[in-house]
């Protein structure tokens, strides 16, 4: 049996970066037709009026909030989880459209950050050695073998968990009364192409393929060859989509992906995630936004303050509060001085009680926060540390005492 055909077929020059190495490949074909024969999670609609939405965005008219786990869990699709990250994420949006008096557009890492890319294909514990975890969607997180070996029906229960959180998202308690409920989307790292090509369907009214997968895709930081599959496919959709861009990015990277994922200069189309540590933002930063904006290519910034601070205390992953909100002021600053928006952050966060980030409490003052010796109590992460619900609401109200982006885009 053939695979049916993709609207978009992996045309790319090189083979794809971070895939998984499945044992039976005719299973992966099978669970490949069961997911082309699948309706599409999301669809066209909406992910046009997110597209319209971060053209405002790009044009200095409104901000993007999008956060969620590292790497979701297929089990932790549930009520609590769920509604726990989007209210969490609802407050902060709300703290900060009355901080910057403009619009907040909310998009989760939600109903899709199933699928991980790592630094080494193998991990090794006490002398063993195993494949590294992939995310939910291509093996377990436990250390066994078992656990550890790729399966690519682990596509299909990650493609109905994520149908589960976006009825979750969609219908959940509004913690705060408001009109109309804030309306949220979802976006993952497009990086599993067994699942996302068999999931990108044509739009019968337009003739473009839609990724079905979420609203918003974007490329990671390893992923971002603009010769390389990833970016082959993000240029083929009609999605709007992002790119991870890291300390070592050349401004010449940036117009290239430009070039490639944006050629007709619309605006909302194309994100910039930056994620340069802090120590780095304020000197990388502005020959990366003065060298797109010269181009006059339209394109949303967005502070990603996580992986650029990603540091090992007591033989865990974990990021220091103070270094989280230190990036985010440093893009601040840089588009101030530019005169250019600073258009968003993206964080890694949850509405639950972990300790998987240090420091933290009130006005920042690390004494009253996480200290070392608190990880071990709910460190839950399968991937990267999370800012647990406190910490991010108080990174809230520090960004919102940011000089805001409405005054940067009246000039
Ligand atoms: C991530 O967002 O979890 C991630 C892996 O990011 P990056 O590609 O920026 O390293
Ligand atoms: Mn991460």
């Amino acid at each position: 049996m053939s695979v049916p055909q993709s609207p978009v077929p992996p045309a790319a020059v090189r083979p794809a970066e971070q895939q998984p190495q499945w044992p039976d490949p005719d299973e992966v074909t099978r669970v490949r037709e069961r997911l082309a024969g699948l309706p599409p999670l999301v669809g066209p609609h909406d992910s046009d009026r997110l597209a319209a939405l971060l053209g405002e965005v790009a044009r200095g008219r409104a901000f993007l909030l999008q956060g969620g786990d590292c790497a979701e869990m297929i089990e932790r699709a549930t009520p609590a989880a769920v509604h726990g990250t989007v209210e969490t994420l609802s407050r902060l949006a709300g703290t900060l459209e009355r901080a910057f008096g403009m619009p907040v557009v909310t998009v989760g890492r939600l109903a899709g950050q199933y699928a991980k890319p790592r630094s080494s294909p193998l991990e090794t514990v006490q002398g063993r050695t195993l494949p590294a975890y992939r995310g939910d969607a291509v093996n377990g997180a436990a250390f066994t073998a078992e656990e550890r070996t790729p399966d690519p029906r682990r596509m299909l229960r990650a493609y109905e968990a994520a149908a589960t959180t976006l009825r979750l998202v969609a219908d959940r308690p509004e913690p705060v009364p408001r009109p109309v409920a804030r309306e949220v989307f979802v976006s993952h790292e497009a990086l599993l192409m067994d699942y996302e090509l068999p999931l990108t369907r044509e739009d019968s009214r337009t003739g473009r393929a839609y990724a079905g997968s979420g609203h918003l895709l974007w490329a990671g930081e390893r992923t971002r060859d603009p010769e390389g599959a990833h970016i082959a496919f993000l240029s083929r959709i009609a999605n709007p989509v992002a790119v991870k861009i890291g300390p070592g990015a050349r401004p010449d990277d940036l117009l290239r992906l430009a070039r490639t994922l944006n050629p007709g200069a619309v605006p909302g189309r194309l994100t910039f995630i930056v994620r340069t540590g802090a120590g780095t933002v304020r000197r990388v930063l502005p020959e990366l936004v003065g060298a797109v904006a010269d181009a006059g290519v339209p394109v949303a910034w967005v502070c990603d303050p996580m992986h650029g601070n990603t540091v090992r205390v007591n033989g865990r992953k974990t990021r220091y509060f103070d270094d989280v909100y230190e990036e985010i002021a440093g893009f601040f600053e840089v588009h101030r001085a530019l005169g250019t928006h600073p258009g968003g952050v993206h964080l890694e966060m949850t509405g639950a009680d972990v300790t998987e980030c240090l420091g933290g409490g009130s006005g920042a003052v690390w004494s009253a926060g996480l200290r070392p010796a608190d990880l071990a109590s709910r460190y839950e992460s399968a991937c990267d540390p999370r800012l647990n619900r406190t910490q991010t609401l108080e990174l809230g109200r520090l960004i919102a005492g940011l000089r805001t982006p409405s005054l940067v885009a009246a000039g």
